[in-house]
C-alpha cells in the first residue's frame, strides 16, 4: 500500500465508521449467524498473489460484518458495556497510526508522562485520596493477576519468583463467591492453586462477603500453618452486582497484614459520581484497585486502570531489572512495563485524555446518572408488570428479572426460551445469569449512546416476546 492508497483507504474507513455508527439502530444487536457460517466464506489458504483493496474491503462488508455482534449498538443491554466513545475512536486511530511500543519512558516519553497524569486525573475523578499512583493495564484480568502476584510475593518475602512455590508454605487468598472468573485464573496462573482460593459466603441485598466468616477462615488457616496472603473484594460483581463491605474487609486485611485488591472493573466508572461512592466506602484502605474505563466510561478497549497504594510492591514483583527499583517514579522516569505482566504496551492514555476533555466529567456523570435512573425505572416497570418478577434489585444500572407465567412449571427452561427468542429477534440483546441456582435474565443500561427511548423499546420487546411465547 503506497502513501496515496493509505490516505484514500484511511478516509474510506473513517467514512465507513461514521456511517456504521449512524446506522447501528437498524442492525440486529447480536450476530444472527450460525456457528461455522462465517468461516465457510473465508478462503482456506492465504493468497499467493496480492489482491486489490476493493475486493478485500468488499469482502469485509459482505462476509465479516454479518458475523459481528454490535457492542456499540444503543440497545446493547447484555454483559457489561464496552463503550468506545467516538472521540476515543479518533484518538485510537492516532495511536494505531503511530504504533509506538510504550514499554519504557524512552520508547515514548509522551505516552509515559501522559499516563502518569491521566492516572492522577482518574484518581481525582473517582475521589480517591492522594498517595495512590497507578498504571493503565490492558484488562482487569491483567491488573488482578498483577495484584495476586504481588500479594503472593509479599507473603513469601519476595522469594516466590526466585525459588518457585514448591517448598513454600501454602498461600491462601480470600474472596466472596461473587467475584469474576478473572480472579480464579489469576489464582491458577500465579501457581497458588484453586484449592487455596477460599470462597467466603455472601449475604444480604448486596451479596457481600460475610466478614466474620472471612476472619474465621483466616484464623483457622493460620492455626493450620497456612499462609494467608491477600483478599480480593468486589464492587459490582458481574453476575448481579455483588458488592462487598470494603471498609469491613479492609479492617480485617489490616488486622492480619493482608494485601487487599478491589475489583470494581465495571462499577468503578460510576464513582465519578459522588452519590455512588457509598458502594465502596473504605476503598482508600485498599492496596490495589482496578476499574475499566473501557467498560462504562467510554475509552475504547483496551483500557484498564489499576491504582496502587505502594507501587514498590508491584514493581518489586514484576520488574525484571531490580536496579530500576531504586529510581522509578523518583527522578521523573517511570518504565510502566515494570508495572505489568506484558512487556509491550500500547499508548492507552491518549484516548482517555481525549475522552475526559471532550466530554468533561460533568458530561460523563450525566451519562452514568441517566443509565442508573433508566435502569431503576425499567426495573420498577417490570416489577409492576403481571407475570414478571425482579430477581435482583438494581445495583447501579444492573438488575435481573424473570418471566413467571402461571401454569409454567419449568421456569428456568421458559426463561431460557424467552431470552433466546429476544436475542433472535435482534432489536435488543440480553444475557443471563444464575441466582441461587435459578436462571435469571440480566439487564444493564450502559451503552454510550443509549437513550431513554431505547430502554422503553427494550420493555416493549421483552413484554411482546414474552406474550408471544404463551
Ligand atoms: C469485566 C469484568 C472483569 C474482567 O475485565 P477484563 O478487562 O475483560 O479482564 C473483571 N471483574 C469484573 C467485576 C468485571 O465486570
Amino acid at each position: 500500500m503506497d502513501g496515496k492508497e493509505f490516505r484514500d483507504w484511511s478516509l474510506k474507513a473513517a467514512e465507513w465508521g461514521a456511517d456504521y455508527r449512524e446506522t447501528l439502530r437498524e442492525r440486529p444487536v447480536r450476530a444472527q449467524t450460525q456457528p461455522g457460517e462465517i468461516a465457510a466464506g473465508i478462503a482456506l489458504s492465504p493468497p499467493e498473489a496480492p489482491e486489490a483493496m476493493e475486493a478485500i474491503f468488499a469482502d469485509f462488508e459482505e462476509k465479516i460484518l454479518p458475523g459481528m455482534t454490535h457492542w456499540q449498538h444503543p440497545r446493547f443491554f447484555a454483559y457489561f458495556p464496552a463503550n468506545a466513545a467516538p472521540v476515543s475512536v479518533v484518538a485510537e486511530y492516532l495511536v494505531t497510526v503511530m504504533a509506538a511500543q510504550c514499554m519504557l519512558w524512552q520508547t515514548s516519553p509522551a505516552a509515559t508522562e501522559l499516563e502518569t497524569r491521566i492516572i492522577d486525573w482518574l484518581r481525582q475523578a473517582l475521589g480517591l485520596p492522594e498517595g495512590f499512583s497507578g498504571v493503565l493495564q490492558d484488562s482487569a484480568s491483567s491488573a488482578t493477576l498483577a495484584a495476586v502476584l504481588t500479594m503472593r510475593e509479599r507473603a513469601l518475602d519476595w522469594q516466590g519468583n526466585k525459588q518457585g512455590l514448591s517448598g513454600q508454605p501454602r498461600i491462601r487468598v480470600y474472596s466472596s463467591d461473587q467475584v469474576h472468573t478473572s480472579i480464579d485464573r489469576a489464582i491458577w496462573v500465579s501457581g497458588i492453586g484453586e484449592e487455596n482460593l477460599v470462597r467466603i459466603p455472601t449475604a444480604g441485598r448486596w451479596r457481600a462477603m460475610d466478614v466474620a466468616a472471612l476472619e474465621a477462615a483466616i484464623v483457622a488457616d493460620k492455626a493450620n500453618g497456612l499462609l494467608p496472603a491477600g483478599i480480593v473484594a468486589c464492587v459490582g460483581g458481574t453476575s448481579t452486582g455483588g458488592t462487598d463491605d470494603i471498609a469491613a474487609v479492609a479492617a480485617v486485611a489490616q488486622k492480619y497484614g493482608l494485601y487487599l485488591h478491589v475489583d470494581a472493573a465495571w462499577a468503578g466508572s460510576a464513582m465519578i459520581c459522588e452519590e455512588f461512592r457509598h458502594f465502596w466506602t473504605g476503598v482508600e484502605h485498599a492496596d490495589s484497585i482496578v476499574f475499566n474505563p473501557h467498560k462504562w466510561l467510554g475509552a475504547q478497549f483496551d483500557c484498564s486502570a489499576q491504582f496502587v497504594r505502594n507501587p514498590d510492591d508491584l514493581v518489586r514483583t514484576l520488574a525484571i531489572k531490580p536496579e530500576y527499583l531504586k529510581t522509578h517514579g523518583k527522578d521523573g522516569v517511570v518504565n510502566y512495563s515494570e508495572w505489568s505482566v506484558p512487556l509491550g504496551r500500547r499508548f492507552r492514555a491518549l484516548k482517555l485524555w481525549f475522552l475526559l476533555r471532550a466530554h468533561g466529567l460533568s458530561g460523563l456523570r450525566t451519562m452514568i446518572r441517566n443509565h442508573v435512573a433508566w435502569a431503576e425505572k425499567l426495573a420498577a416497570r417490570i416489577a409492576a408488570t403481571v407475570e414478571f418478577e425482579i430477581v435482583t434489585e438494581p445495583m447501579l444500572s444492573l438488575f435481573s428479572f424473570r418471566h413467571v407465567p402461571s401454569g409454567v412449571t419449568d421456569l428456568d427452561e421458559h426463561n431460557l426460551r424467552l431470552i433466546n427468542a429476544i436475542n433472535d429477534d435482534g432489536r435488543i440483546y440480553l444475557t443471563q445469569t444464575r441466582v441461587d441456582g435459578h436462571f435469571a435474565i440480566r439487564f444493564q443500561v450502559g451503552q454510550f449512546e443509549a437513550t431513554e427511548q431505547d430502554v422503553d423499546t427494550a420493555y416493549s420487546v421483552i413484554t411482546e416476546i414474552a406474550a408471544s411465547l404463551r
